[in-house]
């Protein structure tokens, strides 16, 4: 059996990526083979800013190595259940000096949740900041030092807004928090044994 590549991270619009599936137009993240459709994976629901929105991920096969991949829409992150613009919100909150109690309460969140997040982000804040910032300078590589925030939850913030800004500049706007779990390969506040992908 093929080996089950990382997670490929597509536009939420599920026709869109419909079109480009068929139309062969994604690459696999291995070998940048050319990916056809390949079943779905299992339904499931995420916590939107907006409401539940449920969404059956596309699988897709490439006609290269033969590994098969999840394409999980930029909407969300792996293993987490809420909308990824909605966590990026706690964040911010936190650098602001805000506590996870309120932060929850105002974005209708169960508190441990928050925490979670929150926990998850200071866990691995080195790291965010380092490969982010490798984000921003492969980006663009006429930019400036991400400059120091005040802590290192903060200093990873940072990094997280230049090498999405970098990215914005490049190829045109879009959400921000969709752009860093695109930045990331979908594995922003997943667990140590999710490592980031190589920056290209
Ligand atoms: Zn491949």
């Amino acid at each position: 059996m093929p080996e089950v590549a990382p997670m490929l991270i597509v536009c939420a619009e599920e026709a869109r990526v419909e079109v480009e599936l068929v139309g062969g137009l994604l690459a696999c993240s291995s070998c940048r083979g050319t990916l056809g459709p390949w079943g779905h994976a299992r339904v499931r629901v995420v916590r939107c800013a907006a409401g539940d929105r449920s969404l059956r991920p596309r699988r897709a096969r490439c006609r290269g190595c033969a590994g098969t991949h999840v394409l999980l829409p930029d909407l969300v992150l792996l293993r987490r259940r809420d909308e990824v613009a909605v966590i990026g919100v706690a964040i911010e909150a936190k650098v602001r000096g805000e506590g996870h109690r309120p932060i929850a309460d105002r974005l209708g969140v169960p508190r441990d949740t928050v925490r979670g997040w929150l926990r998850r982000f200071g866990a691995d804040s080195e790291a965010i900041r380092a490969y982010f910032t490798r984000w921003a300078f492969a980006l663009d590589a006429e930019i400036g030092a991400v400059l120091p925030a005040g802590s290192v939850f903060a200093d990873a913030l940072e990094a997280v807004a230049v090498a999405v800004r970098a990215w914005v500049l490049r190829f045109g706007a879009g959400p921000v928090w969709r752009v860093a779990g695109l930045l990331s390969g979908g594995v922003l506040l997943c667990n140590t044994s999710c490592p980031f992908p190589p920056v290209r």
